[in-house]
């Protein structure tokens, strides 16, 4: 048995450093490749990904995940030999179940859905785009009908980015947030003057602000040693090893704190990588769990520690310096305060916390109606500002900045979303058992010091990488599963108090 499972190791590593190059690959496209380079990219990362597919689906793969059935009953459910068998065969049977010639319509249709997204999105069309959007829809339909039976037909969508997450795990979630969410976003909209976000938006140079992110960012722990930081249009972490994994950032220098942030974001979400056990190193383990996991830890540093009082305690004075006089009359708390507006807006990208997980609910609903059969794709403009209005209080004026603003449809990306208020929600229930083992935490943020912090989340959610799904997790680390309740807390806490409700 120890022979099969090191040659499942074998195989294993291989994909893992096809899949790796191909990582680097696609990092340079969106950071220094030359335009002229896009063709030939795609052919390579295509041929990386084909290639680590076959290794994936193989007969050879099937066979050795057969034998080593009874040498993984006998294992214990959390060592990293039953999580590595457990997670390849997961792995296996999605790669397996799906027929060929799906796979390759679906990539012929995303691959022309977004290039025509993005033009519709330019000329707020939604009609262009609609024929396209409507295939992709039928597409993820038919993908998701060969892991029959289920409870609901979005399932397998949402099991592909949450795995061991349904539509029933997730709607218990956001049903109960959803009201709540709703009435705090109205009262605070009905307060809006009690605060002021001028003081934010002013002029600093890029240069200055790349190098207070690359400062910030490594005093909460991320290592520039295995990292790096670089200017992208739209910033994104990725990883090559836990050894190498790189950041990126946009810089809007009429926006003193946008980049910082989103530094702060990308961070979180590197030391993720970065804090993975080297045991795991090529197996395919080696990287964070799923996409809920990891968002849980880019907003946890965004925004629980990022946007709280106690961190601007501490830099507060060396970002005053940093940006000069524009901030030389601001005092601490009125930047706090500038820095936590909350109102509604059309773009998710840009929501605050506040207003962030409706426009979430939203799309969860709707992809839910529209894979249901109950909402048609030409209906969704109509939709999507109906519960604009009904949630947020505001109609989009066009398409472009409602139903087409994100790239997600048009890649195929059905059941993704969900995943950024499920990982958002979660991050509090986290920063709340931290508090528990460790009460003095704020105390430490306020003084700079953010070892214990990295140390708890490495020991706790990072080490694992990708050897337990995140409710296994959330019973591990919480001792329970998600719930929206203490997150909704957080929300009316800081938020009343900062809008004097
Ligand atoms: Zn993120």
């Amino acid at each position: 048995m120890e022979e099969k499972l090191q040659q499942l190791k074998e195989r294993l590593a291989t994909i893992a450093d096809l899949l790796r190059a191909g990582a680097v690959l696609g990092w340079d496209q969106q950071t220094y490749m030359p335009p002229g380079g896009v063709q030939a990219r795609a052919d390579q990362i295509s041929t990386l990904q084909r290639l680590a597919h076959e290794y994936q689906a193989s007969e050879e793969m099937g066979q050795l995940l057969d034998d080593l059935k009874p040498y993984e009953a006998q294992l214990d459910y959390d060592s990293d030999e039953a999580s590595l068998i457990r997670f390849t065969r997961r792995e296996y049977e999605r790669e397996t179940r799906v027929p060929g010639d799906l796979v390759a319509e679906t990539a012929k249709t995303v691959a022309l859905a977004t290039q025509v997204w993005a033009k519709a999105r330019k000329e707020n069309d939604f009609a262009s785009f609609e024929p396209l959007l409507s295939r992709v829809f039928e597409l993820q339909i038919r993908w998701a009908e060969c892991f029959a039976p289920y409870d609901n037909i979005y399932d397998p969508l949402i099991d592909l980015y949450e795995p061991g997450m349904t539509y029933e795990k997730v709607s218990a979630v956001f049903s109960g947030l959803k009201p709540e969410l709703v009435a705090l976003v109205a009262a605070l909209s009905a307060n809006q003057d009690a605060v002021d976000d001028r003081p934010i938006h002013q002029h600093w140079a890029q240069d200055s602000q790349l190098a207070f992110g690359r400062e910030i960012a490594a005093a909460l722990g991320y290592d520039f040693e295995r990292g790096r930081l670089d200017l992208v249009p739209h910033p994104f972490t990725t990883a090559f090893s836990p050894d190498d994994v790189r950041i990126t950032t946009r810089v809007d220098e009429n926006h003193l704190a946008s980049s910082t942030m989103g530094t702060i974001h990308e961070s979180g979400h590197a030391m993720y990588d970065q804090g993975v056990s080297p045991a795991l190193y090529r197996t395919g383990l080696d990287t964070g769990t799923s996409f809920a996991i990891h968002e849980s830890q880019s907003r946890l540093y965004e925004n629980i520690i990022g946007r709280s009082r106690e961190f601007w305690r501490c830099f507060y004075p060396r970002f005053q310096k940093a940006v000069g006089k524009g901030l030389s009359k601001v005092d601490m708390e009125t930047f706090y305060r500038a820095l936590n507006i909350s109102q509604p807006s059309l773009i998710r990208v840009e929501a605050d916390e506040v207003t962030y997980g409706l426009h979430i609910i939203l799309r969860f609903e709707l992809e839910n109606d529209v894979v249901n059969g109950r909402v048609k794709v030409t209906d969704l403009p109509k939709e999507w500002n109906a519960r604009m209005e009904a949630y947020l209080g505001i109609t989009p004026p066009n398409d472009a900045d409602g139903v087409l603003q994100d790239v997600h449809w048009s890649f195929g990306y059905v059941g993704y979303f969900p995943t950024y208020l499920l990982g958002t929600v979660f991050s509090v229930q986290l920063w709340q058992q931290m508090l528990k083992d460790h009460p003095d935490i704020p105390a430490q943020v306020e003084a700079g010091k953010f070892e214990t912090v990295l140390g708890w989340l490495r020991e706790k959610i990072h080490r694992h990488g990708r050897k337990f799904t995140m409710p296994e997790l959330a019973e591990r680390v919480v001792g329970g599963p998600l719930d929206w309740q203490p997150y909704i807390a957080y929300l009316r806490a800081k938020y009343g108090e900062i809008y004097g409700l």
